[in-house]
This record gives structure tokens, sequence and C-alpha cells, in this order.
């Protein structure tokens, strides 16, 4: 469309017959790009129900639901020409064809072999120029011709076993298939090495052999050759795994193999829950508590949240599986116990591990690694067993300090200390990148600094000091290359690895059967924020760490490290597992009127100048008195937990309702009025509908 003097794509959403638009107003269209609707009706109704939920621009919505390339106006089809033999190339071509003609002959031989192929793939195969494809064609040898699509299906032919399944997993697969053809939201909650895999590959089977296909969503980190590798060596069935890995190209094909219906099984992450499909049969999500479900900038929307809405549409089942479900989902099982399907134990042989608590206070503490821990760690490398260190830092230390005068290396643009880095060489803001270099002395006193704190690098370091068994790290920093983190991870489990300190990044997906004992080293930082999702965060960390121990036939055994080993929080770990803290953790949540006993959103500000997000928020919360809907309250202004970063301050109003009907009702008076407030052009504002980050 003409847009201004510029060109640009467009959806069309509505068509309309008459208009009150002048005619003289009126623009037509310069092209057409496709014959067919981008989204089917089912998508198109999902896409714009998602931006008058999450408050967003629907034109936004709809691109990011659409591959780069039909974004900048590709069609969803090219038409795929193909070159085959002639009747008269069949008959005397090769017969014909001078035998020093090598390159023709090869052709012609090809072709005679393979009914069709596309140039690329002939002159591959042939080491041959293009010039010889054209040759033959003017000798009426070879012809070209567009392939026409064929809506036909592929059947899925050979399925691979599994294991059989345990008691508790046939009893999840078959509560889960009995719902095949309708809507029901299943909660698959399970330990981590109970069999959850299992029970969604078996599911898998059944949906396939339905002739529907299956959206599996997974966390960004854990789309891993690993898991695409089980689901290839289970199904013969053709698969599209929407990775980060892809090209512009390589993303529409898969885009369009779903949409077809070609791809059987559709993987991807956060924004796979877009991918269109013509037979929708199951969605999956897998780990369904991690964050990085949740969008965080621009359309806020969670793809866990949407799968469900989807899925209601489509009148299709979702299964959702964590071994530390959000408080949401449990919420949501507990009021339908015929939905909630429990695998207490491991799958195959393998015990729980033991868990027990370091007192960081009773102890001697080496470079935050605790006596008993360097003793246990020594314990495990004698029986052969493999250790696993967490801690959730990377870096050297979080803080540069002068001993002499109190101070320490705080980031120029950010409310934030700088992380010492590479052993000490580099300062680096883990908020806006900024990097320096570390200085020698004080910068305001000339005495030594010294780095505070401990990071994956100088765990690591401490670590080479205390053993000579082979060790990896592995962390944003040390897995930059393409395929590093895969080499390191075969490693590991080639056993050439004793000792792994990592990130979360060691937490997902990954499968360890050797690791024997896992190490917390850190399990106070989340403790005491003011963040109310915070204790959820940590209880799931820690249980997901922890489930990383002893998976195949040696039992595992888990330390937490903590200056509080009579925190609430700890003990109920302890005591109770995961189950057990969810339950205090949602009594807590229900009495002081929190998510899921509540809906929140939350509208952020920022600016270079301190006061203008702050005033803006004030005038925005003064306004909300003229659309007092019931149950609706704001809370705020007030900055942000670290209010400045990259160079802005920022500060946010919280808006809690006590339903989603409520909230979206107040949204919807209250928003559309905030772009005339005087500071809303100062200020940089959004509205984060159900956030899950109150920062
Ligand atoms: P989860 O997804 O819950 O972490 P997996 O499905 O990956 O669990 O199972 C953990 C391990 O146990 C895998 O190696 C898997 O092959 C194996 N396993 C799962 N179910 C069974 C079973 N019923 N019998 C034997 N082994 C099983
Ligand atoms: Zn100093
Ligand atoms: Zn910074």
């Amino acid at each position: 469309m003409p847009f201004g003097r510029r060109r640009v794509v467009g959806v069309v959403v509505e068509g309309r017959d008459q208009t009150e638009v002048p005619a003289n107003k009126l623009r037509a269209a310069f092209e057409v790009v496709d014959t067919e609707p981008t989204f089917s009706p089912d998508l198109l109704a999902l896409l714009t129900w998602a931006a008058e939920y999450y408050r967003h621009p629907v034109g936004e919505v709809l691109t990011s639901a659409m591959p780069v390339l039909l974004r900048s106006g590709a069609p969803i089809r090219e038409e795929q020409i193909l070159w085959r033999l002639t009747a008269l190339g069949r008959e005397e071509a090769l017969a014909k064809l001078p035998a020093r003609s090598i390159r023709l002959r090869a052709i012609a031989d090809y072709l005679s072999k393979n009914e069709h192929a596309p140039a690329s793939e002939i002159l591959g195969a042939t080491e041959s120029p293009l010039s010889a494809l054209r040759n033959l064609e003017e000798r009426g040898f070879v012809e070209q011709f567009a392939r026409e699509q064929t809506d036909e299906i592929p059947p899925v032919s050979v399925m691979r076993e599994g294991p059989p399944l345990n008691e508790a997993q046939a009893a999840a697969v078959e509560r889960i298939q009995k719902t095949l053809g309708t809507f029901a939201s299943h909660l698959l909650y399970g330990v981590t090495g109970s069999g959850k895999t299992e029970v969604y590959l078996q599911v898998i089977e059944s949906v396939l052999a339905r002739g529907q296909q299956v959206l599996v969503l997974v966390p960004e980190i854990a789309l891993t050759p690993q898991l695409i590798g089980r689901f290839r060596g289970r199904f013969d069935a053709p698969l599209a795994v929407l990775h980060s890995g892809l090209n512009d190209t390589e993303r529409l094909a898969a885009w369009r193999d779903a949409r077809e219906g070609t791809a059987r099984i559709v993987i991807g992450t956060r924004s796979a829950i877009f991918t269109p499909l013509l037979h929708p049969g199951l969605i999956i999500i897998d780990e369904e508590h991690d964050a990085s479900f949740k969008q965080q900038d621009g359309f806020r929307y969670s793809a866990r949240d949407l799968a469900l809405v989807r899925a209601q549409r489509l009148g299709i089942p979702v299964v959702l599986g964590s071994a530390t479900p959000s408080l949401e989902t449990l919420a949501r099982a507990r009021k339908q116990p015929e939905t909630l399907s429990h695998l207490p134990y491991r799958a195959g042989s393998a015990k729980p591990p033991q868990v027990a608590l370091v007192d960081l206070r009773k102890h001697g503490v080496t470079q935050g690694i605790a006596t008993p821990t360097v003793m246990t760690i020594q314990r495990h490398l004698d029986a052969g067993g493999q250790v696993m260190l967490f801690i959730n830092r990377r870096g050297y230390a979080p803080v540069l300090f002068c001993p002499n005068c109190g101070w320490s290396a705080h980031c120029r643009r950010c409310d934030a200390h700088l992380t010492v880095h590479a052993r000490g060489r580099d300062l680096i803001c883990h908020h806006c990148g900024s990097q320096e270099n570390l200085p020698n002395e004080c910068p305001t006193c000339f005495a030594d600094v010294k780095p505070v704190g401990q990071g994956t690098e100088r765990i690591e370091e401490a670590l080479q000091q205390l053993f000579t068994a082979p060790m990896a790290r592995i962390d944003r920093d040390s897995m930059r290359r393409k395929g590093e983190l895969e080499e390191t991870l075969a490693r590991v489990n080639r056993g050439e690895i004793r000792i792994l300190v990592g990130t979360q990044m060691l937490t997902k997906g990954h499968d360890f059967p050797k690791v024997t004992l896992v190490v917390v080293l850190n399990a106070d930082q989340g403790l005491f924020s003011t963040d109310f999702r915070a204790p959820e965060r940590l209880a799931q960390t820690i249980v997901q760490v922890a489930g990383r121990a002893g998976r195949a036939d040696r039992p595992g055994e888990v330390l937490i490290q903590t200056e509080y080993p009579e925190h609430p929080l700890l003990t109920l770990l302890l005591t109770g597992g995961y189950a057990a803290f969810a339950d205090g953790a949602l009594t807590e949540r229900e009495q002081s009127g929190w998510p899921p006993f509540a809906r929140i959103a939350l509208l952020r500000a920022e600016a270079t100048d301190q006061q203008a997000p702050l005033k803006f928020l004030q005038d925005a919360h003064d306004l909300a008195v003229d659309f007092p809907v019931r149950g609706v309250k704001l809370l705020g202004p007030a900055p942000a937990p670290m209010e400045r970063r990259a160079g802005r301050f920022r500060a946010q109003l919280l808006i809690r309702a006590p339903s989603h009907s409520p909230l979206q009702k107040f949204l919807g008076g209250w928003l559309p009025l905030l772009p005339m407030l005087p500071e809303a052009r100062r200020v940089r504002w959004s509205i984060d509908v159900d956030a899950a980050e109150l920062s």
C-alpha cells in the first residue's frame, strides 16, 4: 500500500463495501501479495484477542506473528520451478548426445533416474553449470515446469516404541488421551526424571494417529539437540523446529510446513505459539513455569497463557508440564483435580536425591565454598561420580571494593555495581553492558582494591586450586561460540569432565546421568527480595538444580549453602519438597491478595529526567479517579527497584484487581486517555498486563 511517500506491507483484517471516507482520500493497493489469507480465522481471532487483552497495537501483534520475509512483502508460496526430461529427451537424449558431452550426459542420466528436481540439485549432483541445462533445453531434451501444490498430508509411518510406562505415566497418558478432541488444560506435575517427556511422546503418538499436528513449546535455552534427537528418534514424522539459528528463508519454510499440515510436530520457543496449524490436535508447554514464556518488552504476551486461550478456541487439550509448576497453574489444577497428573517418582531405577543444608555461618568458607562442601565433593570424586556446582551469577566477582575508604565500582549509567570479569581484568555492567578497565588502585584514596563475592569464574578458579579433576564452566561468557555448549555437554556425558560449574544454563533441558552431587553455592539471593514472585522463582531454581543429581542408577546428593538455614522457604523445601512450599506460598498469596488470587498490570514510565516518569504516573493515578471500577486499586507510583538503568530513570504504577474482567474494564476506559496527559510526550511508557516482574 502507499503510505505517505512510503510503500508498506499490510494485512487485511476486514472488508467493507461502503465507506464514509471521501473517494479522493482512498488509495488503491499496488499489489495483493498473497491469494490466500496469511492467518486462518482462528489464528486471526487469537491475535486480535491478544492485542485487546495485552493492550498492544493490533498491527504490531499481527506482524510479530509473521515470519520476517512475509513482513517485508514476500509471498507465502514461492512457485517451485523443477526440471524434467521431455518425451523426446527420455527416448533420445542418452542415445544421441555425443560421448564427449560428459556434463550433458550426466544431467540426462540424473533426470532419467530422478523424475524431476530443482536446478540447484541437478547442477550440484552433476557438477555442471546452468548453461549445460539450458543447452539441453534448446535441444528439446529437458523442460522446466512449476510444481503444483498438493494438499495431501503425507501419512506418518513408523514410530519406534518407547519403554513400557510405569503406572503413574500410564494413568497420565490415559487421562490426556481421553480429552483429545475437546478443550482441557492438563498439568503434568512430575519431578525431574519422572518421565514427563515419555508421557508427551506417547500422547503425541495418538494425536499423529488421528491425523493431527502437535505444537510443543519449550523454554529458550532448552531447545537442545538432545531434545530434538529424542523426537526424531521416536517418530518418522516431518518435524518443524523453530529455533533462533534459522535464517529467514528457513523460518518461512518451517512456518509454511506447519501451516500446510506437512510438519506434523512443531517445536519452538515462545513465539512459536503463533505458528499456524492446519490440523491442530494438541499443545504441549514443557517447563511451563519458565520465565522465558513471557515476553518482557514490546508486545508483552505470555505464550503459556495464550496457549490456553488458543486451545480453548480450537477445542483441543493443552498439557503443561513441570517439576515446579507456577502457582497460577497449580491453583487452576486444584480447582479441576481431574486435569492433574502427578508423577511422584523417578522413572526407571533412579532414586530421589538426599538434600541437606550447609550453614555458611558455622563452617570455614574459602572463596564461597564451605569446608563440608569441599569434603563432600572429594568423596564423590573418589567414588567416581560427577559434581555440579550452581551459582546464579556469572563473572568473577559482583563487586570491586576499596577496604581502605569504602569506595566500590558503580556503573555510570545504572544504579548497579559493575561486575569484575576475566579474572579481574574487566568491569562490566550486567544491566546495560557498559565496560570499563579495571583500575589498579582506588580512584579516591589510591589504596589497593579487592574483588568481593563470587561469580562462576572465581568459583572455577577456587576449584582449580582445590581439586585436580578436569572441570568445565558453563555460562553465557564461556559458551559464546556456536556448538561450544553441545561440545562441552558431550564431554560431560562421556565422563571426561568431572566437575561442572555454571549458571541457570545448567538447569534446563540437559540430561546429566553421571552427576551424583549438586551444590547450590548461594541460595540466599532472592530470599529477601521485594518482588512477591521472588520466593517462587527461588524455590523453582533450587528444585530444578537439585533435580540434576543422580538421574541414572547412582544415588544423588544435594547440598544447599546458606546463611539462613532456618528460613521457612528452605526448611519447607527440605521437609516437604516443592509441593509443601507451594501450599504455603499459595496461602500467603491468597491472604495478601496477589495473583493467582488477583490480576495485576504494571504501568511503567522512563525518561532521562528523574521527575518526569513519577509526574506522569502521578497524573495517570489521579486520572483513575474518573474511572472507578469496583475492586480496582492503584499502588504507587514509585521508583523502580533499580531506578536508573542505561541512563534512564524508571518508575512504575501497579494496578491490582480482584479478577480479569474488572481489570480489563478499567484499562479499557483509562489507558486511551494517557497519551493526552501533558507529561506523556516527555516519557516512554508501556503497560504490562499480567506482569511477571515488578521491576
Ligand atoms: P522428564 O521429562 O520428567 O525429566 P524423561 O521423560 O526425560 O523425564 O525421563 C527420564 C529418563 O527416564 C529418560 O532417560 C527416559 O528415557 C527414562 N524413562 C522414562 N520413562 C521410563 C519408563 N517407563 N521406563 C524406563 N525408563 C524410562
Ligand atoms: Zn579507597
Ligand atoms: Zn549499567
